[in-house]
């Protein structure tokens, strides 16, 4: 078990110094609390590309549609509760060869404050994911890449590597337009980097058409620059899926 240092706990009980210890918990690059991944020390041209908060039709198939004519293999970290909403989509991803994560059933902000529901929220989108694709997914990415001691403490429990990875785009959720995704995530591309982009949001969708259009001409930019896409179990170099 890790410990939550005494400074950790002091921040998250107040008011302002909440901003800085929240910062230091959140932001994408983070390792104060342990290992949270965020790209593979490797200087050969490859990059995970990740897809968070799905399934959200239509616009997860058409990004399983963008992905299959190119012949590329991302990694889909999904929401339980949108997997029950689209099944189908979810077991697809897993028949094309892509991989599938966990990213929470509720992704909900009041599920990180205390162990207890973070570890149901993980267990139960285990199961859901089990029934619907029959795999049980290795790999989680905890929503807004929180990573407190007690996520981290759930997610060892049930064996998973914790993900965390590079926005493509600060103000994705925003959705400007495709080519202004595209341009930013290529900037943000090096070698190793898992790249964080979204197909749903949170656990209610929403619209997703600039990130789904912003995937085909970032592939085929990155690929001009000599990359190769891989998923994120062989990036990190750890299984995919659960035994
Ligand atoms: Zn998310």
């Amino acid at each position: 078990m890790r410990k939550v240092p005494a400074a950790a706990r002091a921040a998250a009980g107040g008011g302002m110094i909440f901003g800085a210890a929240y910062w230091t918990a959140f932001r994408p690059r983070s390792q104060v609390f342990g290992a949270f991944p965020y790209r593979a020390p490797t200087r050969d041209k490859v990059v995970a590309l990740t897809f968070d908060d799905g399934p959200n039709e239509p616009y997860t198939s058409r990004l399983l549609d963008v992905l299959d004519q190119r012949g590329v293999k991302a990694t889909f970290f999904q929401v339980g509760r949108c997997a029950e909403r689209f099944p189908s989509c979810t077991r697809r991803v897993v028949e094309s060869g892509h991989v599938l994560g966990t990213h929470s059933y509720s992704h909900s902000f009041t599920s990180y404050v205390r162990q207890p529901r973070q570890r149901r929220e993980i267990r139960r989108t285990q199961e859901i994911l089990h029934g619907i694709a029959g795999v049980t997914p290795g790999l989680y990415r905890p929503p807004w890449l929180c990573h407190w001691p007690w996520v981290l403490d759930a997610v060892d429990e049930r064996g998973l590597q914790v993900v965390s990875g590079t926005f493509a785009h600060p103000l994705e959720v925003l959705q400007p337009p495709a080519r202004v995704l595209t341009t930013g995530a290529a900037r943000v591309a090096r070698p190793g980097a898992i790249l964080i982009l979204h197909d749903g949001r949170e656990a209610r969708g929403g619209p997703r058409a600039q990130s789904v259009a912003a995937v085909g001409p970032l592939i085929d930019r990155l690929t001009a620059d000599g990359y190769t896409f891989v998923t994120v179990d062989r990036l990190l170099g750890v299984a995919p899926y659960l035994p």
